[in-house]
């Protein structure tokens, strides 16, 4: 089912204008009409990398939902005069659908991390929401003669959710080849969601989010990140060329 939500371009590429209660509800039709959808939470890192890879370029395009997950992106978005409401990131959809599960029934699948990190975030969202129903884990470290293993085991788990969080492009890749195989409604890339629910990485403060420091925070906490922070730079710069 098309997605009716109105979108912006930014880069040449669609991000949907949401908050988190309309991106939910999107969700949940693309739940009901039980086919594969691609949720999309789109950072500026994302977007300047889909700049020089056009496989990843094609898959943003043809998501079904392309929520916008960085301050950067609203950045951009209020520069060329077309601002989207607020920011709709992976970690909080995940929360808000975990925190919902019990009522709704939809079956979530955590796809991803270091061993030991899906298990950890899916207790832990278990004791936060009583009854929610994380229906598999699986780490995301594996040889490609596992993946198929990997894709019988979400059949057999028949999650309505995978959340696939192997960090940006891989998690997009990954669901682009096995969308179609899985029996899933929702597959949605969420980089580092299950360590930041499993605890092992605490989230920026509110106060750096709100100032638009979240990068700075990352870096602090690990230096490894600093190739994708370098690419914020870039995102400025092609943003203010398009506009
Ligand atoms: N990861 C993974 N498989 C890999 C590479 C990375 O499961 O082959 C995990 C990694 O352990 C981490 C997540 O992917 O939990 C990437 O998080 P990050 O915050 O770097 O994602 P991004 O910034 O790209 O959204």
């Amino acid at each position: 089912m098309p997605c009716t939500l109105p979108s912006v371009r930014i880069l040449n590429l669609p991000v949907h204008d949401v908050n988190m209660e309309s991106a939910l509800t999107a969700i949940d039709s693309f739940i009901k009409s039980r086919t594969p959808h691609h949720v999309v939470t789109a950072d500026a890192s994302m977007l300047v990398m889909a700049q020089e890879d056009p496989a990843l370029h094609g898959i943003i395009g043809r998501a079904d939902l392309v929520t916008p997950d960085s301050v950067g992106i609203l950045w951009a978005a209020k520069r060329q005069g077309t601002p989207l409401r607020e920011r709709v990131s992976g970690v909080d959809i995940v929360e808000n659908l975990c925190a919902r599960s019990a009522s709704s029934g939809y079956r979530i699948f955590f796809f991803g991390a270091a061993p030991g990190i899906a298990d950890k975030a899916a207790d832990r969202m278990r004791a936060k929401y009583p009854g929610t129903q994380i229906v598999g884990t699986r780490n995301g470290f594996y040889k490609d003669t596992d993946v198929e293993a990997i894709v019988q085991q979400i059949k057999d788990s028949r999650a309505d959710v995978v959340c696939v969080a192997m960090g940006i492009p891989k998690q997009e890749k990954w669901i682009e080849a096995n969308r179609d195989r899985l029996d899933a409604s929702i597959l949605i890339g969420v980089g580092g969601t299950l360590d930041v629910l499993s605890g092992t990485t605490r989230r920026a403060p509110r106060w750096m989010q709100r100032l638009a420091l979240e990068w700075l925070w990352r870096v602090i906490n690990n230096p490894k990140k600093i190739s994708k922070v370098l690419l914020l730079p870039r995102f400025v710069t092609m943003v203010r060329r398009a506009s």
